[in-house]
């Protein structure tokens, strides 16, 4: 069974967050080895970046322990 991620985010306008749950290779495809997230919010469309360690820090800390 492939393991899911849980991504969580918040808008920085207007506070509304967002969690999404992506396996290892839904992540490495939508954002690769990038050290932030890039997310749209549903609300305001604003687009906004933080950091993968913020949203996800199990990914993060997964993703720096295999190297691959
Ligand atoms: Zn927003």
């Amino acid at each position: 069974m492939t393991k899911k991620y849980r991504l969580k985010t918040s808008c920085p306008q207007c506070g509304c967050s967002a969690v999404s749950h992506l396996s290892k290779d839904e992540i490495q495809k939508r954002y690769g080895d990038l050290p932030n997230v890039e997310m749209e919010c549903s609300e305001c469309i604003m687009k906004y970046e933080i950091p993968m360690e913020e949203a996800c820090p199990e990914w993060d800390k997964d993703c720096k322990l295999k190297e691959e």
